[in-house]
């Protein structure tokens, strides 16, 4: 594959299955390249993501455990007060992250005052100088651009899988759904978060669609979370197995090569992972993860920063610096 500077969003099936497909240490050598041309291979985000209001949702994603009419262990809990968001947001601040992720279990945002709060939290963190992302769900334009004004720097919105296999993982909404809203974000003139789950169910086909998708969008998702199902007790996809690291890391590598400006994230599944493992995904070109004291993303164990922070250095790997582009760096 001819290696160079410049980005693609022309992509054919073809090319994706020819990456995705081919021998694996052919395919993280390429990966492991691109990713040197395009980042500081030494320097890895370190995220904060905060479940601000949790469960009850009334979508039916059949990974999550969020889901109302799923029994699961997850206890709910109604919107955060601002102040104890804040709060979490100094201490990830000084923990180490550039980035504080906010999510809500909503089928989409409304024009109510948890939508009102919801903007003053997005001020306030934005003034405590991390770039600030949201996960509300499905949003119009003109929320879109009210939540740009409050100074939200990222939205995530992931693709879940491929267009294919959507109605097998979620009947409450569908795929066009999905691509709407990232429409709606990119439009306001905020950095997108884009990316998927792999794990559930879904065939090598269904992998290349969604990477597809993603990197043939007239602009790439700046920020790309691979997933690994994090298989929540009391839903359809608990007992799947355990997604093998090998797929992960075709995945985190394919990612890298489509999108070599992208920041692609090492996202849920972490917890199921050695240390070599995750060393392979960054390899591979993962250069951001979530981390946190509360050791858990949104409802599912993760490990926590201090353990995040030694494996990084022992990897001799660092925590990137906070840097204000024109466009987002994750
Ligand atoms: S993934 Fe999000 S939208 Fe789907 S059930 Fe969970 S909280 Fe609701």
């Amino acid at each position: 594959m001819e290696l160079n500077k410049s980005l693609r969003n022309d992509w054919t099936k073809e090319e994706v299955q020819n990456i995705y497909n081919q021998p694996l240490l052919e395919l993280l050598y390429q990966a492991a390249t691109v990713h040197r041309e395009w980042h500081n291979p030494k320097e890895v985000q370190v995220c904060t993501l905060l479940s601000v209001k949790t469960g009850g949702c009334p979508e039916d994603c059949s990974y999550c455990g969020q889901a109302a009419r799923y029994q699961t262990d997850i206890k709910v809990q109604a919107l955060l007060p601002t102040e104890t968001v804040i709060s979490h947001a100094i201490k990830a601040k000084e923990n180490g992250s550039t980035r504080f992720c906010m999510a809500a279990a909503w089928r989409e945002v409304r024009n109510n005052r948890d939508f009102d709060r919801i903007i003053d939290m997005v001020k306030g963190v934005n003034e405590l100088g991390l770039e600030v992302c949201c996960t509300l769900g499905m949003l119009t334009e003109e929320q879109a651009i009210r939540l740009q004004e409050a100074g939200l720097y990222a939205y995530n919105h992931n693709l879940d899988t491929s267009e294919e296999y959507y109605d097998k993982i979620i009947s409450t909404r569908n795929f066009d759904n999905r691509i709407n809203t990232i429409q709606h974000v990119r439009k306001a003139g905020i950095s997108v978060c884009s990316g998927g789950i792999i794990g559930l169910g879904e065939t090598t086909a269904d992998r290349v669609s969604m990477l597809l998708t993603l990197s043939t969008m007239p602009q790439h998702p700046e920020s790309v979370p691979v997933n690994a199902l994090a298989r929540v007790q009391g839903t359809p996809l608990e007992e799947l197995p355990k997604v093998p690291i090998w797929d992960m890391v075709r995945m985190i590598a394919t990612a890298r090569i489509l999108m070599p400006a992208s920041t692609v994230r090492l996202s849920a599944g972490r917890i199921e992972m050695s240390e070599t493992e995750q060393a392979w995904c960054f390899m591979a070109g993962a250069n951001s993860i979530f981390t946190g004291e509360e050791k858990t993303l949104l409802v599912t164990p993760n490990p926590g920063v201090n353990e995040d922070l030694q494996m990084l250095s022992n990897l001799g790997l660092e925590p990137k610096k906070k840097e204000f582009a024109t466009s987002c760096s994750n």
